[in-house]
């Protein structure tokens, strides 16, 4: 059997052919009826007098001929809008429930996201949802392509790891083999890419899952996110900014061409100014905030390198240390203010840049420290105890073995996307997102587990706990 594609239709007009796909819409006509089929690559329209009694969202294969419309019944809105198929056969393959839960032929907004979720399956064939997630295809494949040009070596980071402490809570994995241990997954891949710096791939990039269990909000999936992972070594800050400017003006270009970036290059402001000039230091520069295409790009550079600790920040000791990293504490200093941290840190600005578009921050990254001294100055000045600077002794003795100065950028894949397409939730450009109470309620999950299987990680739940998960 030779399948054709739908899209493929046009170009076979007079032969027979063969299709597979969903039934879109059926109108009855009484000795006539009508079906528009879908598959992936289209749809078209498709005419009958003998069809069975079919549901939409019905899977069936067609033979058939294709016919050229006569001109006045062309439908230009669609592909395919020149032909149609003359059906000799319809066999069904799958038979759809008559009723679905909710309308996929609208654009879903107002729909509860709960049943959404729930047959996410079918919210997915929703045309918005199947484009978003075309567009999200094309966006990576066409960032993967432009990097492996530049050289850049795609590689792969554990998600059981140990804590990478992002200023989030983490995700815990109890571990079978050692008792009482547990892996952390990765708030990001950031101490293994600048493992990978000292291992001398010189460029690195990845699309990397974090996780990270934070409250949910509208620009903040619930528990993982996918970023593009970029680190470089023999680079300065300008060097990041250029390549990162370059990427998004080329891959605006290509894959989002009826978007206009308001200003290039795109501006840079400091920290202090974009306090105090915009209120906020992630400004919308937009001039128009209802023109729909319009996307202002800007750097926020010059932040200072240490904000006030918080209760919050769930490593740095808590709250018993008057400072904590604005960014991670693996930015490096600026280098003209590296006697500050003995005399005044709260003057000290960090090599951190933040990228922002239309009032979001989509990306952030920095130069990174490379000298051990000062590593360890940082530990000190966020109040590590002797345990926790242990913990990250493999960093400090990898940059005993010749580590290239490095910095790296991570750009929000999920941030970006929401905000090129005009979302207005994270969970538009998702597959499969977690709710606000972050469960997958198509799954179920997060889900009970057996006792053998608590055993078998050595934990005992609190009575208390089982009690409320009953409730
Ligand atoms: N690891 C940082 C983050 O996830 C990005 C970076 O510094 O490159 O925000």
């Amino acid at each position: 059997m030779m399948r054709t594609l739908v899209k493929e239709t046009v170009k076979k007009v007079g032969e027979e052919v063969t299709l597979f796909g969903w039934v879109d819409t059926i109108r009855d006509h009484g000795k006539i009826s009508f079906m528009d089929l879908r598959d992936a690559s289209g749809m078209v329209q498709c005419v009958g007098d003998n069809f069975p009694k079919l549901t939409i969202e019905s899977v069936v294969k067609i033979e058939g001929e294709v016919k050229k419309r006569p001109e006045k019944l062309v439908n230009k809105d669609i592909e395919t809008g020149e032909i149609e198929i003359k059906v000799k056969n319809v066999e069904i393959l799958s038979l759809s429930k008559e009723q679905l839960p909710f309308p996929i032929d609208i654009d879903g907004h107002d729909i509860d996201e709960k049943i959404r979720n729930k047959y996410r399956y079918l919210d997915l064939r929703r045309p918005r949802m199947t484009k978003n997630m075309r567009i999200r295809s094309k966006t990576t494949s066409f960032m993967r392509d432009w990097l492996l040009k530049k050289d850049f070596v795609e590689i792969e980071t554990p998600i059981l790891t140990k804590t990478t402490p992002e200023g989030a809570r983490d995700f815990l994995v109890p571990s079978r083999l050692q008792i009482g241990k547990f892996y952390a997954l990765p708030q990001s891949p950031q101490q293994y890419k600048q493992l990978l710096m000292v291992a001398g791939f010189e460029k690195y990039f990845q699309f990397a899952r974090c996780f990270r269990d934070e409250d949910p909000r509208a620009d903040r999936a619930y528990g993982e996110f996918t970023q593009l992972d970029i680190e470089m070594s023999f680079v300065e800050q300008e060097d990041i900014l250029k390549l990162t400017e370059e990427l998004f003006t080329e891959l605006v270009k290509e894959v989002f061409p009826d978007k206009k970036t308001s200003e290039t290059p795109w501006p840079r402001i400091s920290h202090k100014e974009a306090l105090k000039k915009y209120g906020s230091d992630k400004p919308d520069l937009r001039k128009d905030k209802k023109d729909k295409n319009e996307l202002a790009f800007a750097w926020i550079v010059d932040f200072p390198l240490f904000v006030e600790q918080t209760k919050e920040d769930f490593f740095h000791g808590s709250g018993s240390s008057k400072f904590a990293p604005s960014h991670h504490m693996f930015t490096s200093p600026n280098p003209d203010d590296v006697k500050l941290l003995d005399s005044d840190p709260s003057k000290v600005r960090g090599l951190q840049h933040d990228l922002v578009l239309n009032g979001f921050e989509i990306g952030g990254g920095s130069i990174r420290i490379h000298q051990p001294e000062i590593q360890e100055k940082i530990f000190k000045l966020i109040g590590f105890s002797e345990k926790q600077r242990e913990e990250f002794k493999h960093m400090l003795t990898a940059f005993k073995y010749g580590v290239p100065p490095h910095g790296g950028i991570a750009p929000g894949l999920d941030r970006f996307l929401m905000v090129i397409l005009g979302e207005p939730s994270l969970r538009e450009v998702i597959a499969f997102p977690k709710n606000k109470e972050g469960r997958d309620v198509m799954l179920d999950a997060p889900s009970s587990v057996s006792d053998k299987q608590l055993k078998e990680v050595h934990i005992k739940l609190d009575v208390g706990v089982e009690k409320k998960n009953k409730k």
